[in-house]
């Protein structure tokens, strides 16, 4: 595969943003090799800068459910951006998209956009401080909420960690306030909200882990965290930047039947362009700005053009059959995937909720981020590699997910397996 021009723009880009990328993972280093720098997209496919095409299961990480350039939706915001992009004053798209929201997802009564999930997390967190007039979080390690300072600590090795900081520039101040408990583990969740609960102002957990491959929750696990938070006056909140409106219609919530106190959405209800969404309880939710005394605001939230591409995108997601579709294919090329790899001996835990799924190299069972790291991930650097090479874009990392959209066909999924057989018998 010719890969020179992509080459020639990682050492330029290097040269002016650091690590040559706008964000860490893009730049290939936990597989190492070069990024592909990426030229178009539609449906399916990714187009590099030398004319090479994949099929792209990393979707921007998420957002493209529809796949690439859905004409519905780039029509639609065509549309848009002739009228206008952004007004700062309010309009009836907003109202359009935060109904569409609550319908989906019943418990967010009131629903404020901002512009990216961090800025979601970050003002769920700072209006749940509020609420309870208290100042601790508690996370589970390996869950990621976006890049805020407070939400930069996790655990270390041990059982649990109190808010050591994880990244130079944040101070130990910040993070003095978070503790970490191990994904799954509700009796060390219970010890630590026993101990600390006056403190104590909410509980933030992704309902699906997505962020260290995909780790999905154990049948007691998100009802224990319901009945700790609703006995000791904290609030439960559900970072659904990935799964909402990818795991159903509904979200993770929907899907467990466990109603938060406040929710987090990104990635799909932009549909591609940057926006994000906190919402839950109207006693909650009044606190903010203006209606309340918690201030948060943003030049570009609620902008008609990421507005209207998210409006798009939910309305395609409603029409029947579409995750019944993504079903199908998820579990067509997890079972491939699994079928191949077992053929070729390779140790594999495969993780898989809906369209959200993860191949673990390792024996398993992957449960938390201690087992998810038992991986052997340079047997994962050598097959991503060996996809990328024939076409198939992974994530570059072993702890990511990969996700289907709706324009991957039968074809696209049986070429991927066929991949996956060479790569699984070169391991
Ligand atoms: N929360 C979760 C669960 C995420 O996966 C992400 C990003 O991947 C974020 C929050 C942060 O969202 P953003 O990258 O839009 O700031």
């Amino acid at each position: 595969m010719k890969t020179l021009r992509s080459e020639q723009l990682f050492a330029e880009a290097q040269q002016i943003i650091p690590g040559g990328v706008n964000s860490p993972v893009r730049a290939f280093r936990s597989v190492g090799g070069q990024p592909r720098f990426i030229e178009r997209a539609k449906g399916a496919r990714l187009y590099d800068v030398d004319g090479n095409s994949y099929l792209d299961y990393v979707l921007s990480w998420g957002p493209m459910i529809l796949g690439h350039a859905p004409t519905t939706v780039t029509k639609a915001i065509q549309q848009a951006a002739a009228n206008g992009t952004s007004y700062g004053a309010p309009t009836e798209l907003e109202i359009q998209l935060a109904t569409m929201i609550r319908e989906a997802l019943p418990s967010m009564e009131l629903v404020r956009l901002v512009s990216s999930g961090t800025e979601a997390v970050m003002s769920a967190i700072r209006v749940a401080r509020a609420y309870t007039k208290r100042d601790g979080i508690l996370k589970f390690e390996g869950c990621y909420h976006g890049h805020s300072d407070y939400l930069l600590a996790k655990a270390g090795s041990g059982l649990t960690t109190l808010g050591i900081p994880d990244c130079p520039g944040v101070p130990e101040d910040f993070t003095k306030h978070t503790l970490t408990a191990p994904y799954n583990d509700l009796a060390t969740t219970e010890k630590l909200i026993k101990k600390h609960y006056r403190q104590l102002a909410c509980v933030i957990v992704e309902p699906i882990a997505g962020n260290m491959g995909v780790i999905p929750p154990s049948p007691e696990f998100l009802q224990g965290l319901r009945t700790l938070t609703d006995a000791h006056g904290m609030l439960l909140v559900f970072d659904e930047v990935i799964s909402g409106f990818r795991v159903q219609y509904g979200g993770a919530q929907t899907l467990y039947g466990i109603k938060p106190d406040l929710t987090i959405l990104g990635k799909i209800i932009g549909g591609g362009l940057p926006v994000g969404a906190y919402g839950g309880a109207k006693d909650i939710m009044k606190m903010i700005a203006p209606s309340g005394p918690v201030y948060q605001a943003g030049t570009l939230s609620g902008n008609p053009l990421a507005v209207t591409a998210g409006i798009e995108t939910l309305k395609r997601l409603k029409k029947p059959g579409t995750y019944e579709q993504l079903e199908q294919r998820s579990v067509a090329l997890s079972e491939g995937i699994g079928q191949a790899a077992r053929k070729a001996g390779v140790a594999l835990a495969q993780t898989r909720v809906a369209s959200m799924m993860c191949a673990f190299f390792t024996q398993g069972p992957v449960t938390d981020w201690a087992s998810a790291k038992k991986s052997d991930t340079k047997a994962y650097a050598k097959f991503f590699h060996q996809m990328l090479e024939a076409g198939v874009y992974l994530a570059p990392s072993q702890f990511e997910a990969a996700f289907m959209s709706v324009a991957h066909t039968p074809k696209d999924i049986e070429r991927t397996i066929k991949a996956a057989q060479e790569a699984f018998k070169s391991l």
